[in-house]
């Protein structure tokens, strides 16, 4: 007697299309012997299955356990229904539902085929730079609108050959309904320019950018989401030419060489870093230097770690193939001048980068999406995320509960933008510093885009507290035009939030929060940065901060680690005696000049800045008095630090004010006694973390709360973090910091949607 047949409906939401999603159910059918058939909807897949239930069952069971690489799974229903009497199981045609979205997959590295295949002289696609399949290739950077399909994308221009074409339709082939599929006769191919002219096309372009390469020259290179600018990283005149034309100080070049073995030439690489390397988002890795290597020292000066990531196109992969006189190593940066955001139109780039480039390689597949690479660091034995980009964005964040459309506009810098819908957040890839009007414009577009792709309609706005904002006028502005209501959201709890968000923490329940950056507007008009909360979604008390000190010229101080150790020094009621570097750092008409503004209190706004601690820090004991970029100072001061020492200082702590008056006097007396630089910038470090154990320990007794969350840019600080990590765990304290969203001002937008959404 056959087997009684039942039938069961399955509705999956997450990312479901384009990544081969059904295929690979269709093989499952057929190996479960079910019939029914799988289709595409507006909001995710839907499937129709019948068959034994046993079968039904291992079948429902495998979904989760075998899915395609790049799929996510975030909701998967089912719901019994009659047997069908279908004979086969096959693929229908995608239902569209009008207002319905569903998470896009974002920009994903070549895959092992494809790489195989890129590099196989036997194959049709050999040496073709665009080689894509279901599992890797361009996504976000090229979609237009959805759903996603070739006509909605920017590969629209480039009708399919027939073997393509033919690949694309077989369910069995690893290229069905691959929407970027394209081979040398049909897709997008690459040209080489130089003073305006096409030097070459197609293999000779490559060929001829490798040759340019290896001679010394700076390329630009246009890549998945914008123009990278290149040049031989062992090359040292070379390496300084890009800095001098770029206009960039002494911030680190990312650098890409052709495989993990070429990495490990010059970095340490972890087998966990190593899979961080290889994985589809293919992001920048900070990895450790190792000691003598051939790079040119200009790469990354002052730093004990190097950004390597490995080629994510298959043009990448063409540029670094190893031949004789090729360079191993290539300085790839974002295409623009310090700044700017990376330039990402063709003739844009050519009018941006044509005074820094020698020559451009180009391609015919436009960007429609600007996205920068993405930079992570290993960091207690988990992705830490300083900038999250290409490969990561537009992932969305599954929220705990449902939430009303929220747009959040974020911070000043390092900006990002979030719209909520439904239990989504659709944090954006990094922006940039709103502080030009190519950043805004890339900004405006950016919102525009997202509310198109995932079908928000905001009806919430939520900004920073800072009026001076670019996005909190933006977010002013929007509120008036559209008559929505408008939350103006403090910079820490934003923050806090914002960790809460990226841990899950699902209840309204207050938690510690150590919010430490460099700057945030607080409730009380000084710049907050060393904040202690107890809070969550729903609101919070300011527990204790960092004691006020003066902020010389305002923001303008973050460039000057100099002036703010003056500045503590005069708060603390320390002289400034000769011998300390920041003092012999200004001339005497400058001290006089500067003395007589903090006596005066003219534009020193009082700052309790964490970031601005450090910087003071780091200038205090001589290692750095101007900073070419935000934070320079604080990385190198930690960079010096003695992985051995114990010793730390004390902060007084009292009514709610920690003050490191204490702590720069026994930081001088060690100095002059002759300590060496490595043990002052431990303790000085360690100190930071035993205040942190001390102010949690207190308030635990207060308000007998376990948990406290880590968030604001000073906790990219890894000394910091892991040893406060360590101190606090051992305290039993159950600690938050972040994964999957930047510890910086990347992650504010999401905060700010988050306690918006909070707000009847
Ligand atoms: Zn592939
Ligand atoms: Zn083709
Ligand atoms: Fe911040």
């Amino acid at each position: 007697m056959p087997e009684a047949q039942t039938g069961l409906r399955v509705w999956i939401r997450g990312i479901v299309q384009g990544v081969g999603f059904r295929p690979f159910i269709y093989s499952l059918a057929v190996r479960h012997a079910l019939t029914g058939w799988v289709r595409n909807t507006s909001s995710g897949v839907e499937i129709a299955i019948t068959g034994p239930t046993a079968a039904i069952a291992q079948f429902v069971a495998a979904i989760p356990l075998e899915l395609p690489p790049l799929a996510r799974i975030d909701l998967l229903e089912t719901r019994p229904s009659l047997p069908d009497d279908t004979q086969h199981f096959e693929i229908l045609s995608s239902q569209v539902e009008p207002g319905q979205f569903m998470p896009i997959s974002p920009d994903v590295g070549i895959c092992p085929d494809c790489r195989r295949e890129l590099l196989n002289p036997a194959d049709r696609r050999y040496h073709y730079p665009f080689i894509n399949c279901t599992h890797c290739g361009p996504r976000f950077s090229i979609i237009q609108d959805i759903p996603y399909d070739r006509s909605l994308t920017t590969m629209a221009g480039f009708p399919m050959c027939p073997r393509c074409q033919a690949e694309y339709n077989n369910p069995l082939d690893r290229r069905f309904h691959a929407q970027p599929t394209a081979c040398a006769e049909c897709g997008p191919q690459l040209s080489f320019i130089a003073s305006g002219s096409t030097l070459a096309v197609r293999e000779q372009a490559l060929q001829q950018a490798r040759v340019w390469l290896s001679a010394g020259k700076i390329l630009a290179i246009k890549g998945l989401g914008g123009y990278l600018l290149a040049c031989d990283a062992t090359n040292p005149t070379a390496v300084a030419e890009l800095r001098r034309r770029k206009n960039r100080g002494a911030k680190a070049f990312a650098l890409m060489a052709f495989d993990l073995a070429a990495i490990q030439r010059y970095c340490e690489v972890s087998a966990a870093e190593s899979d961080l390397l290889s994985a589809h988002a293919s992001p920048i890795v900070l990895l450790t230097k190792r000691p003598a290597t051939s790079l040119a020292a200009a790469v990354a000066p002052n730093q004990p770690t190097l950004g390597f990531m490995l080629p994510y196109t298959p043009l990448h992969l063409l540029l670094l193939e190893p031949t004789a006189g090729m360079p191993e190593v290539l300085v790839m940066t974002s295409g623009n001048q310090s700044e700017e955001p990376i330039a990402f139109r063709d003739e844009e780039a050519f009018e941006r980068l044509g005074q820094i480039a020698d020559a451009f390689l180009v391609h015919d597949r436009p960007i429609h999406m600007r996205v920068d690479d993405s930079v992570v660091k290993l960091v207690a034995e988990r992705p830490y995320l300083f900038r999250r980009a290409r490969g990561y964005a537009p992932n969305a964040l599954l929220l705990f509960r449902s939430v009303p459309p929220i747009l959040a506009t974020g911070a000043e810098l390092k900006n990002t933008f979030c719209l909520t819908r439904e239990r989504y957040a659709f944090l954006s890839h990094h922006i940039g510093d709103l502080e030009n009007y190519e950043t805004l414009r890339s900004f405006e577009e950016g919102i525009a885009h997202y509310q198109r792709l995932f079908r928000v309609q905001p009806q919430r706005l939520a900004c920073d507290l800072h009026p001076d904002y670019l996005a909190t006028r933006y977010a002013h502005q929007q509120a008036a035009e559209r008559g929505i209501p408008l939350m103006e959201i403090q910079h820490h709890h934003a923050h806090l939030a914002a960790c809460l968000v990226d841990n899950h923490w699902d209840t309204t329940e207050p938690v510690i929060g150590l919010c430490y950056d460099g700057t945030g507007l607080g409730t009380d008009q000084a710049v907050w940065g060393g904040e202690v909360l107890l809070g969550g979604y729903l609101g919070y008390q300011r527990l204790a901060h960092l004691a006020y000190a003066p902020l010389p010229g305002g923001d303008a101080a973050t460039r000057k680690p100099a002036r703010m150790a003056l500045a503590h020094l005069w708060q603390a009621g320390i002289e400034w005696e000769a011998d300390l570097p920041p003092v012999a750092a200004f001339c005497a008409q400058d001290r006089t000049i500067l003395r007589a503004q903090l006596e005066r209190r003219i534009h020193t706004p009082q700052t309790s800045s964490m970031g601005r601690l450090f910087d003071a820090a780091a200038a205090l004991l001589g290692v750095q008095q101007t900073a070419s970029y935000e934070g320079q100072a604080a990385m190198e001061l930690e960079a010096l630090c003695a992985p051995d020492e114990t010793g730390e200082y004390s902060f007084t702590l009292a009514n709610g004010v920690f003050d490191p008056a204490p702590l720069w006097q026994a930081l001088l007396d060690d100095w002059r006694s002759g300590t060496p630089l490595p043990r002052l910038a431990a303790r000085f470090h360690n100190s930071v973390c035993g205040l942190n154990l001390q102010i949690c320990q207190e308030v635990r007794q207060v308000y007998a709360t376990q948990t406290v969350a880590l968030s604001g840019g000073v906790w990219q600080n890894q000394y910091l973090l892991e040893h406060t990590l360590t101190r606090l765990k051992a305290a039993g304290f159950h600690v938050l910091w972040h994964h999957q969203v930047p510890t910086n001002d990347g992650g504010i937008a999401l905060g700010q949607a988050m306690i918006a959404a909070f707000t009847d």
